[in-house]
């Protein structure tokens, strides 16, 4: 009798609780698969909001978020999947972000989404349109294993022979799809991207973004499933040791220094983070230690939010090709309005920077004065109505590493074989595609593992 009540259907003692350190999108998503399957969870998160690294604030009424945040590859992105799989897919309304140009010479230009569109690119001269399809056309039709063969090749081997113009579409792409310049990334993680784009297999190179405002609204939605099923979400609560005994988790230590006892434990920040805060110094070896901090290699970045008392251009996502600081500007008040006050309009510039300059409080100003310059270059209406900007800094954006070499399966495992019980999931964990995206394909990918050995 007592068997019947305790296991579910498929075997699995329903007594045994999965902690979960972490309640950004990875660790919300893992905590919602298991939830599904009627798996007790307990997630400890150590600041007093979820999201993460997509937590959003208030400030002056307006909804900020952790800089600027967009899902690529809308409904068929992992996060999406996961909301789909756990039936609370429609919590999450999505403005779509769709109305995305390129800036060049005064002039604005579609941001292309298929073939029509690379042909009608009038950024580029149209034999290097010619050149960009029969580069790009075999990618997006190869399949995902093909595409695993070039993850050790860099995308400018590609790129290095074709003309200036052409070279920036790459420049622009890379900024979109991985925040990065194309000398880091990898022609596999490219190629990929590339094939989940092509309509004709299924993809979309469409991109969302929470209507409500904050794209922290997935992890709150998620997190409200977890709840509703009768699981916890700590807040400010630290996870400071997770013990290990025989090769096996035995418990965590939480930050008042109580052990919690448990046989399995998902850590869901950045591994090499974790393995030098969460274990003693000899759960690992050194060889393993010095390969995960390889993925030690972040993408680090300066943005200003901005804010206007006038609609200074009605699209989405600008753009600029050449020489400018700001590698995007994203009009948040022109994707969804619900982020500002009325008669108020959100933007914000970005860049890429050299990770020491993000704790450099004079680099951040010149950068954001740079970037305020520009923009009133390219909209001189655009200082006479602004009220108020915001300049932030980044040192980690993605725990992702694009670089060939670094990607795909060459990430950071889900499990380590010698320690039972212990699972990594997050953006430095094997998954592919950007931040959000790789959270939750991590989390995807590493569910049927912890399911596996719960059974
Ligand atoms: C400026 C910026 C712009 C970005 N733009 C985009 C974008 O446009 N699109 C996109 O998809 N991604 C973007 N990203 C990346 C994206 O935010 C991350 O890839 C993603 O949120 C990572 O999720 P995660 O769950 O793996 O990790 P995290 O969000 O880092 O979650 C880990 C959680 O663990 C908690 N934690 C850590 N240690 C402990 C502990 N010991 N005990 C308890 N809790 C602990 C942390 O507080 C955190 O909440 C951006 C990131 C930044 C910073």
């Amino acid at each position: 009798m007592l068997f019947k009540t305790y296991r579910s259907k498929s075997g699995i003692d329903l007594r045994k609780k999965v902690i979960i350190i972490g309640a950004g999108i990875s660790g919300l998503s893992t905590a919602a698969l298991l939830a599904n399957e009627d798996i007790s969870v307990e997630v400890f998160e150590k600041s007093s909001k979820v999201g993460g690294r997509t937590t959003s604030m208030k400030f002056r009424n307006h909804i900020l978020d952790n800089g600027f945040h967009i899902m690529p590859f809308y409904k068929t992105s992992a996060v999406y999947q996961i909301l789909k799989k756990v039936g609370i897919v429609s919590r999450l309304k999505l403005a779509l972000v769709d109305d995305i140009v390129f800036f060049q010479d005064r002039k604005f230009f579609k941001y292309p989404r298929g073939i029509i569109d690379i042909l009608k690119l009038a950024i580029i001269p149209f034999k290097s349109r010619i050149k960009l399809l029969q580069i790009l056309f075999p990618m997006a039709f190869l399949s995902m294993e093909k595409a695993e063969e070039h993850d050790n090749r860099k995308l400018t081997e590609i790129t290095e022979r074709l003309d200036h113009s052409t070279k920036s579409f790459f420049d622009a792409v890379c900024m979109l799809a991985f925040a990065d310049i194309p000398e880091r990334v990898s022609l596999g993680e490219f190629m990929r991207t590339m094939i989940r784009a092509n309509p004709f297999k299924g993809g979309t190179s469409e991109f969302a973004y929470p209507d409500e405002g904050g794209y922290d609204k997935i992890s709150e939605i998620l997190a409200q499933y977890v709840q509703e099923n009768g699981n916890e979400i700590k807040l400010n609560s630290t996870i400071k040791k997770i013990s290990v005994k025989d090769n096996k988790v035995i418990g965590v230590i939480d930050g008042n220094d109580e052990f919690i006892e448990t046989d399995s434990v998902v850590v869901s920040y950045p591994a090499y983070i974790a393995i030098k805060e969460l274990f003693e110094e000899d759960v690992f070896d050194e060889e393993f230690k010095n390969r995960v901090e390889k993925l030690n290699k972040t993408t680090s970045v300066i943005e200003t939010h901005f804010c206007t008392s006038k609609k200074i251009d009605s699209r989405q996502v600008v753009f600029p090709i050449g020489n400018y600081t700001s590698k995007g500007i994203f009009f948040i008040s022109n994707i969804t309005s619900k982020v500002s006050p009325p008669d108020e309009h959100l933007l914000m510039a970005g860049t890429p920077v050299p990770s020491e300059y993000t704790e450099n409080p004079e680099k951040i100003k010149e950068i954001s004065q740079q970037m305020k310059k520009e923009i009133s270059e390219i909209y001189p209406d655009f200082e006479k109505s602004l009220l108020w900007d915001r300049p932030m800094a980044w040192k980690l954006v993605e725990a992702v590493v694009k670089e060939p070499g670094l990607v795909w399966k060459q990430k950071m495992p889900h499990e380590i074989k010698k320690i039972k019980g212990l699972y990594f999931v997050g953006d430095s964990t094997i998954s592919y595609g950007i931040g959000t995206d790789s959270a939750a394909h991590s989390s995807m990918l590493c569910h049927p593992k912890i399911m596996q050995q719960l059974k």
